[in-house]
């Protein structure tokens, strides 16, 4: 069954009219069409019982027309005109039950749905097309791969630059800049989030921000990157050592090596997910610093970096064949030391995949 279908029959057997989706990735994955209508207004409409509808500005109607599959009816609208009217005109039935994503509806699209419908009731379908997008096909996979072997690239690069760079006084943004110009001549044309390069007790902040400041001689360097290719992501990390660490810092990079294994041998389907934070979180409270694990284990990932479910959050699910999601423990202790060994695996029938390749141990330049 496609996808469309899928979504159809979901309407279908809730009783909604109609569905309003705007979020482009979630309209690239459900039509092939990329599209980023900025300010102005773009929707998929999908129905219980006709073919759907997608709704772009006029001048995105023949890229629409050439990409989406013929049983989509494509209608534009100028910039002149009221978006909300040729809506309204096309729907022959007046909906009473529109499903909507939540997390991405924004109130310009909510004022421009009441403006039409009267007397109308909402329902999130953001967890229906968060499973949808959480089982990847083998295509998808394909996609992933391809993302991490060039997250791989970026590692490769980064601790080259890191090991020649130290002594002349190379600086984070400086590493994060290189990682990122040589992936736009390889004709990356975007990371899948802001590239982080984080020196010694730096690292300490899990949400630290790259600055021009020198990496430090004998202190462990944290990279966190990934790429877009062909509209997926990659995301992956790995912490480093440069000349001579301290035997605490290995001890640290030691017991979070062993979470992020332990983590990863353990997935197999008809676990769940939140079974697997457990593993990791476990060995690092064992080894005395659960206090300072303080984030969930992992997050799905596909078209964007973050998606469905949080692993170790409240989405407690059953792992299948096809999930892809990161597995990434970390210990920070604040100004002395931060660790995280991060990848995202695809679940096949007995076990994990690693998307990226390059090696977890310690590695000292
Ligand atoms: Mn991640
Ligand atoms: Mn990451």
């Amino acid at each position: 069954m496609n996808k469309l279908q899928h979504i159809s029959n979901f309407l279908a057997e809730n009783g909604v009219d109609m569905t309003f989706l705007t979020q482009p990735t979630t309209i690239n994955y459900l039509t092939g069409l990329h599209i980023d209508p900025h300010e102005r207004i773009a929707g998929l409409i999908i129905l219980p019982d006709d073919a759907p509808y997608l709704f772009v500005p006029a001048l995105e109607v023949a890229k629409a027309e050439s990409i989406v599959d013929s049983s989509i009816r494509v209608f534009g609208y100028q910039d002149s005109e009221n978006p909300w009217l040729t809506v309204a005109t096309k729907i022959k039935r007046a909906p009473k039950k529109i499903a909507i994503s939540y997390p991405d509806t924004t109130m310009l699209y909510m004022e421009g749905l009441r403006s039409q419908f009267a007397n109308v009731s909402y329902v999130d379908i953001s967890p229906l097309i968060g499973r949808m997008r959480l089982r990847k096909s083998d295509d998808e996979l394909k996609k992933l791969k391809v993302s991490g072997s060039y997250a791989d690239k970026c590692f490769e690069i980064g601790f080259k630059l890191a090991r020649e760079g130290l002594a002349a006084g190379i600086t984070e943004t400086d590493i994060v800049a290189k990682i990122e110009y040589e992936m736009k001549r390889m004709g990356v044309p975007q990371m899948s989030f802001e590239t982080i390069v984080l020196s010694g007790a730096r690292a300490a902040n899990p949400h630290g921000e790259p600055e021009n400041v020198a990496i430090e001689n004998n202190k462990l360097l944290l990279f966190d990157l990934g790429t877009m290719f062909d509209g997926y992501a990659s995301d992956a990390t790995r912490t480093i050592g440069l000349g001579e660490i301290s035997s605490f810092d290995q001890e640290i990079h030691k017991i979070v090596l062993e979470a992020q294994l332990a983590a990863t041998d353990a997935i197999k389907p008809g676990l769940f997910v939140n079974e697997i934070d457990k593993v990791a979180r476990d060995v690092i409270t064992k080894a005395g610093y659960g206090e300072y694990f303080v984030h969930r284990l992992g997050h799905g990932i596909g078209m964007e970096v973050h998606e469905y479910p949080s692993i170790g959050g409240a989405d407690e699910i059953e792992i299948e064949k096809g999930f892809a999601f990161s597995v990434e423990p970390g210990i920070y202790i604040p100004g002395k030391v931060g660790v995280r060994i991060e990848d995202c695996i695809v679940v096949s029938s007995t076990g994990a995949i690693n998307l990226t390749q390059t090696p977890k141990e310690l590695q000292i330049f």
